[in-house]
């Protein structure tokens, strides 16, 4: 039987929906929760990436303001922006877009973003919370891992999950989340061995590496979980995941499929950390 779809598309709209009337609610008590995107040099690959964010966050009522800055920005004009948007009352959260030219040292700059407005959950505090298992913001792109997970019930405990990909993005924070809740871990990266049988313990698989179609069906256990968090363009223009979806949906019990899968549930969960943290700010949580 073929593996079910986790339609991230679908739960991502039933989110939208709901981030939208608690937007909402609190507007009508006067507060509009406001992000900050700072994109810096012209990636096109970032450019679209904030482009939809910034349409996202139309669609919830949020308000949403684009700083544009040239390639060549030194590392200290940068800071001076973020600092200023740290103490603009209009602005909730603030997202740097990654990846920073090379003059740019991310860390500095991701240590620069205030710790109550850092809704890509990037800065170090965040990450302590996070492996404390008492998170504040927790990274947009596991968080939607785990949400689309937890929309279709598929269970978490005691399964075990091998996650491709040791990012602070992406599959660090995850192994992180997936261990709270109680799964056991196993993380492969670049220098891992024997990585398709370390893959095929998995109950639960996923792709983060960005290399396209590198999961193939032999390394996949029989009805696995397969989370694919990967995009990548080939040069045909085709977007796929790091998984070979067509022969490896054969295979799995639960597959997410590029596009339509991760992504949209990465942008509504920074949407709902910018609500978090405009809630926060007013003590409404
Ligand atoms: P990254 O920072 O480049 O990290 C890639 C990870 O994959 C590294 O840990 C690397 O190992 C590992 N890796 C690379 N080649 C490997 C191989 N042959 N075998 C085993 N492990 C290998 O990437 P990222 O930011 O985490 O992103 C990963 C993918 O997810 C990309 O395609 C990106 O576009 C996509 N992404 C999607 C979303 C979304 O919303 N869907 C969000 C973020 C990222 P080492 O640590 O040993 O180098």
């Amino acid at each position: 039987m073929p593996a079910q779809i986790i339609d991230g598309k679908a739960i991502a709209s039933k989110l939208k929906l709901q981030i939208r009337q608690e937007v909402e609610q609190l507007k009508a008590r006067g507060v509009q929760p406001g992000l900050a995107a700072v994109l810096v040099g012209d990636n096109p690959a970032s450019v679209i990436y904030v482009r939809n964010k910034r349409k996202v966050c139309d669609e919830v009522g949020i308000y949403s303001e684009e700083h544009r800055l040239p390639g060549q920005t030194k590392q200290e004009d940068l800071i001076h922006l973020i600092e200023s948007l740290n103490s603009n009352s209009k602005i909730n959260g603030i997202l740097i877009q990654l990846p920073l030219p090379k003059q740019i040292n991310a860390d500095r700059v991701l240590n620069a973003v205030s710790q109550a407005k850092d809704v890509d959950g990037l800065h170090p505090y965040n990450i302590g919370m996070l492996t404390m298992g008492t998170p504040q913001f927790v990274p947009c792109t596991p968080a939607g891992v785990i949400a689309m997970l937890d929309e279709y019930k598929i269970q978490i405990e005691g399964q075990r999950a091998v996650i491709v990909g040791r990012s602070n993005l992406v599959g660090r924070p995850l192994s992180l989340l997936l261990m709270h809740r109680h799964a056991t871990i196993t993380v492969c990266h670049s220098r891992t061995k024997e990585i398709g049988a370390v893959c095929r313990e998995g109950d639960i698989l996923v792709a983060a590496m960005g290399k396209p179609k590198f999961i193939t069906a032999e390394m996949v256990k029989e009805g696995a979980v397969v989370i694919d968090v990967g995009i990548n363009r080939l040069e045909t223009g085709q977007l796929v995941g790091d998984v070979d979806f067509e022969p490896v949906s054969k295979k799995a019990g639960w597959i997410t499929p590029v596009p339509g899968g991760v992504g949209p549930m990465t942008v509504v969960m920074l949407m709902y950390n910018t609500l978090q943290s405009a809630k926060l700010s007013v003590k409404v949580v």
